[in-house]
Formats: structure tokens, sequence, C-alpha cells
């Protein structure tokens, strides 16, 4: 999502919230349902610089919305039943399917206990890089070369540049500078060699962070033995899909589904697209998901379900219960569908 139609939506949101708009938006784009999605789950750390906070909610502010959730009319369902529902079109009830991406510790740790009170079915998406403890969390690199440095140097366009990045505030410049910078790479090739080499030249070491912060195959194997709990796919290398080659793309979505039959002993039926943005998932990935045989396949492009999305189901919009519209208050809105529709510009299916 770019930052202009982030800051639409936060600021949408409590122009929709105090406004009750999206009361009455709802029954023209709240949809049939949706799709949320969470990355991290735990409690709040003190640091000053935390850039990549946007990806974490609380345990308390997960508990609200679940709450908040199961006391509306509407069913909290797992992937395999959205499925059916959008096959069969059986849109008779509002639905709701949680979602969580990368397969992180906290999941198991703060996320499972609560959906697990709640008798709330979920799915978690797994690079299997990640437990197979070779996987690169480039976002995480970053932030710990920026966080242990008070200043760097780097080569952009064959230029040697210094960053200072002593206090808070200099690292949150220089860490968006980065991010932007490594995202804005026309291939997922050069974006991990240049993170790569930035983690050799400051001693952060990459793999570490897959122990730090990943689930292990055996933590992942407990919770699959939950009948809430349905495991999906996210590629290997959780690599940018449409910014590698057609072949490349195609390997990353169909190994990770057979490492996971591998180590789990269970085949997935779903996948994540990696960032999941429009620069990350477009047309050659929704179409190679679907001949591979994924029931269906997710994005991070913003919105609700639509009955049409039973014609597109590689190509699902989610709704990112993400750190920075972190109140409850606000899922309702986000929920209505008012909220991405308003960023949409009102059209439903965005498949292209
Ligand atoms: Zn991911």
């Amino acid at each position: 999502m770019t930052g202009l139609k982030k800051s639409v939506i936060r600021a949408g949101l409590e122009t929709l919230y105090f406004s009750g708009a999206h009361a009455l938006m709802r029954p023209f784009v709240g949809g049939i349902g949706a799709i949320v999605t969470l990355h991290h789950v735990r409690p709040p750390r003190r640091d000053a610089f935390q850039p990549n906070q946007p990806l974490e909610v609380t345990p308390r502010f997960l508990e609200q919305v679940v709450r908040r959730l199961r006391r509306q009319r509407l069913d909290l369902i797992s992937l395999d039943e959205m499925h059916r529902r959008l096959n069969d079109g059986d849109f008779k009830r509002r639905f709701v399917c949680v979602t969580i991406d990368d397969g992180y510790r906290d999941t198991a740790q703060f996320a499972y206990p609560i959906l697990k009170a709640h008798d709330v079915p979920f799915a978690i998406y797994v690079p299997t890089s990640f437990p197979d403890r070779i996987g690169e969390l480039w976002w995480r690199a970053l932030e710990a070369v920026v966080a242990r440095n008070r200043r760097i140097t780097l080569l952009i366009n064959d230029q040697e540049r210094g960053f200072e990045c002593a206090t808070a505030a200099e690292k949150h410049h220089v860490f968006d500078q980065l991010d932007k910078w490594v995202r804005s790479f026309r291939t997922a090739d050069e974006l991990r060699r240049v993170v790569r080499d930035l983690s050799v030249r400051y001693q952060v070491d990459i793999a570490d962070f897959c122990e730090e912060l990943c689930m292990s195959w055996e933590d992942l194997s407990r919770l699959a033995a939950d009948p809430l709990v349905t495991i999906g796919a996210h590629t290997v290398n959780h690599v940018s899909l449409a910014k590698t080659p057609e072949r490349q793309a195609r390997a990353e979505m169909a190994m990770s589904r057979s490492v996971i039959e591998a180590s789990l002993g269970l085949r997935p039926d779903h996948l994540s697209y990696p960032v999941g943005d429009s620069t990350a998932a477009g047309r050659r990935e929704f179409r190679i998901a679907a001949e591979l045989g994924f029931k269906t396949a997710v994005t991070m492009r913003p919105g609700v379900l639509f009955p049409e999305h039973g014609g597109h189901l590689t190509a699902l919009p989610r709704i990112s219960l993400n750190g920075e519209h972190q109140q409850s208050r606000y899922v309702g809105v986000l929920l209505s569908g008012a909220a991405t529709a308003v960023c949409n510009g009102f059209r439903r299916v965005d498949a292209a």
C-alpha cells in the first residue's frame, strides 16, 4: 500500500467512525465478508526505534477485536468454508476469516490462546525457509543495521553516501529511506543482494532472526494438530513474486507446498503472496496460483469480499489489522468496507 493510501485510510477511519457514515454505506460496500490479516501479536515494547511496528498488534487489541466480532451477527470461518461459500454462492450470513502471515513465535504464544479461547478458526501462512532456519527477514536486518549504528554508508548508484542515524528520529528517517529504496528495486534478487551486503558490512547475521522470531516445524505441527488451524503456503523465500522470473515464481509457490507437506504431513490448499501489494503479486501470479491448484490465494490489497470474488479466488483482498489503526472501534469501520471502498475508488474486484 502506498503512503498516500495509508494516510487516506487512517484519516478516513476517524471520519467514518465519528460520522457514522460507515453504517449508512454498509449495504453498498459491505460485501459478503472479509479476510483479516495479522503479522505479530505481542505486548508493546518501550524502544523508541521500532520501524516495523506497523506489523504488530497487542494481545489486548486482538482480544478486543475477537470479542467485537463475536458480538456481531457474522460467522468466523475457516478458509475452506470461505472457499465453499464463494463457490456455492452461499451468502446468507456475512463472515470473517482470520489469517496470520509468516509464522512468528508470538502466533503460538499470544494469538493462539486468544483465538482458541473464543473458538475462532484461523490460518497461518508459512514461508518454509523460516522454520527451515535459512530465511532472510530482510526488513529485520535493515532495522538492526540502523538500530546498532550511529552512522552508515551505502553505495547508491555507484556513489558512496553517508547517513547519520544516532538519534531515534534520525534512525526512523534513515530506515524509511532505506526501506523505500530497497522496495523500489525491480528484482527480488537485487533486494536480497543489497540487504545481504549491508548485513555483512555491519555484522548483522540475517539468519539469527529466523531462530529468534519464527516458529520451528515442531511448533507448527503442534498448532496444525488443532482443527481450528489451517496451514497455508507463503512461498519458500518470502520474495516479491512479481519481481521474480516466472519459472522461479512458480517454483517458489509449488515448492513451499511440497516442503510443508513433507514437514507437517498436510498439503496446503491456500496461499498468501509475500508482501502482497500490487508490486509483489499481479495477474501472472494469480494465474500461476490457480494453475497450481490452490483453492484460494490472498493479497495485501485492501478490501472486503463480494460475490464476484468467486471468479477471482486467487486474487482475494484482505483487511489489515495492523499497528497503525490499532483501535478496536476502527475494526467495524474497516469491515464495513467503507474505508477500503473509498480507497479503491468503489471498484469491487481488483484482480489486474
Ligand atoms: Zn509475509
